[in-house]
């Protein structure tokens, strides 16, 4: 995400790298080039323009010390800068009221099906709610389809009327379903076109005025760039919408949408998402989006991601596993399913600081556990629980059963075996030796 941005901005920080101190000159090439990377990156001009009037401004009134160096200080007011352009603080989103009355909105294919699941999917069980989909496409069936399909894989019931052609009708009759059935937050799902059209904004602006949403959530694909900003325009224009989604960050964004935003529409966006895996609703956090462009890693969203998915019984459980050098396969798979449940792969590994840029050009794909997974679920359950019994035989019928070369499995029960050996060792150590832990 925004790999070229950060790298951008990493060497406009270079122009102050070895410099004793600040001045009008190394101040004024750094912010040249800051205003360059973000117009590359598709913010607009005008915003880039003023963002870094700031950012030179405050930087002639700071009083280096010499504590800290002229580039830490630029990155220092660049960052505060980026977290005040992104909406400051975390925006609130409301879900009192019973129901609660969520609208989305957006262009078709912007992602609004999708994230309607992640967002029902975050607030069933992140919040403990009981939510309700509705397909209010009134003109697409196979929109109904999809979102059916969302709502099974996610445990969430979903209303639509295919014979009714009235918006307006089946948001309201959702709520009353939504009431009897004891549901306290009602997301729906509206209709889009490709482009801005007047029929459209009339019908999500009659469903609005029809059900009173608490939120009406405005779905936007990041990688539209500038785009993305004017048609968040016109539909604030029409629906004074109460925060934005930008979806698609997974993807080779720019970065402009995110920058831009908040700025043109003075909406906050309350949400990003990243990817199609229903279980991967990021709130957004200007605080932390500052810190992942300025390539300085999002340690808390990891944090976070890690807490959310930790198992404390299963972790335990593990632990006297390793302790009795009774890691098997099985174990193994389940900690791999553990990793991936928390994310695309690569994209966890670049909220680590510093690691964004490394991997940038790294094909780390989730594809990559692909054929470890294959090769342990060819295994029986007597093999994965047995590591020992994997005779060379067994290993040819694995690799068939897998799609895998007898060398595929042969290296990857090579290095389970170097790693059953490692917490072996480990075990054998008192604890008090054991480089950094504690008694
Ligand atoms: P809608 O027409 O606005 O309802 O959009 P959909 O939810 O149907 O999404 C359009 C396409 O974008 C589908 O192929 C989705 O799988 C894909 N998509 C949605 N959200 C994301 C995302 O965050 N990342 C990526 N890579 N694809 C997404």
């Amino acid at each position: 995400m925004f790999n070229n941005l950060t790298e951008r901005l990493e060497s406009a920080f270079k122009n102050l790298k070895g410099e004793a101190r600040i001045n009008d000159l190394n101040i004024a090439n750094t912010v040249k080039d800051i205003r360059r990377a973000l117009i590359d990156a598709d913010v607009n001009y005008k915003i880039a323009k003023e963002f870094t009037d700031r950012v030179k401004d405050k930087a002639v009134g700071s009083k280096v010390i010499n504590a800290i160096s002229p580039g830490q200080l630029m990155v220092k007011i660049v960052k505060d800068e980026l977290v005040e352009l992104m909406g400051g603080e975390e925006a609130e989103f409301n879900t009192t009221g019973n129901p609660a009355v969520v609208l989305i909105a957006g262009l078709q294919g912007s992602g609004k099906t999708t994230f309607s699941g992640k967002l029902a999917s975050y607030l069933k069980n992140q919040k403990g709610k009981s939510p309700l989909l509705v397909a209010a496409d009134i003109y697409r069936p196979a929109a109904i389809d999809q979102l059916m399909v969302l709502g099974e894989q996610i445990g969430v019931d979903v209303y639509s009327e295919r014979e009714n052609k009235d918006a307006v009708s089946i948001a309201q009759n959702a709520i009353k379903e939504a009431k009897s059935k004891n549901k306290n937050i009602v997301i729906i799902d509206t209709a889009g076109r490709l482009a801005i059209d007047e029929a459209m904004m009339a019908e999500v602006a009659n469903v609005k005025e029809a059900v009173k949403p608490n939120e009406i959530l405005f779905v936007v694909d990041s990688m539209t760039g500038q785009d993305a900003v004017n048609t968040a325009k016109a539909f604030n224009e029409r629906l004074d919408f109460t925060g934005v989604v930008l979806t698609k960050l997974d993807g080779d964004t720019r970065g402009g949408a995110a920058l831009s935003i908040k700025y043109t529409v003075q909406k906050p966006i309350k949400f990003v998402s990243s990817g199609e895996k229903l279980d991967t609703l990021d709130v957004f956090y200007p605080e932390r989006m500052a810190q992942r462009i300025l390539g300085m890693g999002d340690i808390t969203t990891l944090v976070e991601k890690a807490q959310a998915q930790f198992d404390e019984e299963q972790a335990k459980k593990l632990e006297k596993k390793i302790r009795k050098n009774q890691f098997d396969f099985q174990d193994f798979l389940d900690q791999l399913q553990q990793i991936k449940k928390m994310g695309n792969i690569k994209d966890l590994m670049g909220m680590i600081p510093g690691m964004g840029k490394a991997i940038k050009d790294v094909d780390i794909s989730d594809d990559a556990f692909k054929g470890v997974e294959a090769i342990i679920n060819s295994m029986t359950p007597y093999e994965r629980a047995n590591p020992d019994s994997i005779t060379p035989g067994r290993r040819n019928r694995i690799a068939k059963g897998a799609g895998k070369q007898l060398a595929d499995v042969n290296a990857f029960m090579k290095q389970f075996e170097q790693m059953r050996q490692m917490m072996k060792m480990m075990n054998k150590m008192p604890m008090g030796k054991m480089p950094g832990m504690r008694k």
